[in-house]
């Protein structure tokens, strides 16, 4: 569980929950990450009121609990002047470079732009409330809550994918520590780590680790960093090749491509890590997994049909083709082989979400759907989009 999460259920939340039991909202967004804020506020823009977001922690908590060192990969510049959104921008018209003055956020930083845009918009936001249940009952949903039952008549899970880490992908996977549960790189103790995935993660991983002057490790499956792709789901991005190049990457660390991994086993004070083709490798540290996330989608499979990959089936306004109401944000989007895994990628589906829900509620959305054209945040036809454009 991601670090963020442990805080308590006393905190006081920005909204007061006294009227909840006879309430029923429009609509509830779970989630107060990216996609929660950004869809928050796409739902404000189309003229809804009646809604609420709700966090088990705090706004921004999955970006607030990366490693310290982490940064995104994706640049932030203000070229909102020219009509092209910053590419970590969730917001028309706003531009993180512009308020932050910083090209690649750390997760720290990113999660108080969203806290800031939070404010700015005065979003109804009840943080510390942790969604246990989703049922559908007498044609509400009704949200479980470790206070409160919330009720609404539409709901936007929009709950990420960070907390939701992959942990158990092969024989001692309990052994390792997933990269999610690292607060900062620089201060991991011993000199010699063994990395199992080298995908985005796995290279940042290894980058700080080097440049600490530590070996490292890299295992991966394929081997991202052969790859000729100008797809970033195959390829690393360029900010990766990037530090790739530093020299510290060169003199510590070793690439394994093509190397899954069979195994994990821990005595005497050693981990033995054996790959399928035979290999072992030995650490005294514990192995790190940068072995990606589950998904909170998961945790809402039941509202959902699922497709053969098992992403949730989605409608072309990313509702559930089997409940209708229930609606789907964020990096778990999947429409046949698009992948909306990058901010710049899933924030152009907040208006077709937002203007489906306006539109039942009889709401006009024609000018809000050309403000949102025109800065290039509403996708709905997806057929001009191959692979290189959209997959991630
Ligand atoms: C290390 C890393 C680097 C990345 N770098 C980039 C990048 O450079 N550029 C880019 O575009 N994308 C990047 N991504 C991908 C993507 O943008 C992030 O995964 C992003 O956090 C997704 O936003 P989200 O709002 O869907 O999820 P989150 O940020 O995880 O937000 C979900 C929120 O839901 C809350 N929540 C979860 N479960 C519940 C529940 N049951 N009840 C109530 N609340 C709940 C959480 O507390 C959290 O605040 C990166 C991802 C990772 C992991």
């Amino acid at each position: 569980m991601a670090k963020a999460v442990e805080a308590t259920q006393d905190e006081e939340s920005k909204i007061s929950d006294e009227n909840d039991a006879e309430k029923v909202y429009d609509t509830i967004i779970v989630g107060a990450g990216a996609a929660g804020v950004g869809v928050a506020i796409a739902l404000g823009h189309s003229g809804v009121e009646n809604y609420l977001v709700v966090d088990r922690a705090k706004v921004g908590s999955s970006f607030a609990s990366w490693p310290a060192e982490t940064r995104f990969i994706t640049p932030s510049f203000p070229s909102n002047s020219i009509g092209m959104l910053d590419l970590n921008s969730i917001a028309i018209g706003v531009s993180p470079a512009f308020s932050m003055r910083v090209e690649h956020p750390t997760g720290q930083q990113y999660a108080a732009h969203l806290q800031g845009l939070a404010n700015y918009f005065e979003l109804p936001i009840r943080e510390m409330t942790n969604v246990k249940s989703i049922e559908m009952k007498d044609e509400l949903f009704h949200l479980e809550t470790d206070r409160h039952t919330l009720r609404a008549r539409n709901v936007i899970w929009a709950a990420g994918e960070y907390q939701y880490p992959s942990l158990n992908i092969f024989d001692g996977s309990e052994h390792c520590r997933h990269t999610s549960s690292v607060s900062k790189y620089g201060d991991l103790e011993g000199d010699d780590f063994i990395i199992i995935g080298g995908y985005e993660s796995g290279i940042d991983a290894a980058y700080h680790l080097a440049k600490c002057g530590k070996k490292v490790r890299v295992f991966d499956l394929s081997g991202p960093w052969e790859e000729e792709s100008s797809d970033p789901s195959i390829a690393l991005s360029t900010y990766s090749f990037e530090r790739m190049e530093h020299p510290s990457f060169g003199q510590n660390v070793e690439l394994f491509a093509g190397t899954p991994i069979q195994s994990v086993t821990f005595a005497n004070g050693i981990y033995e890590v054996k790959t399928e083709d035979g290999q072992v490798f030995q650490t005294k540290q514990k192995p790190l997994l940068a072995s990606g996330f589950d998904g909170s989608h998961k945790f809402v499979s039941h509202l959902f049909e699922e497709r053969e990959d098992g992403f949730p089936s989605l409608t072309e306004r990313d509702e559930s083709t089997i409940l209708p109401g229930m609606f789907l944000c964020g990096p778990s989007v999947r429409h046949d082989g698009h992948i909306f895994c990058f901010i710049f990628k899933y924030r152009q589906r907040f208006a077709i979400v937002a203007q489906a829900i306006a539109s039942s509620l009889d709401l006009p959305t024609e000018d809000f759907v050309e403000a949102y054209k025109e800065w290039g945040m509403y996708l709905d036809d997806l057929s001009c989009c191959g692979q290189e454009c959209l997959t991630c």
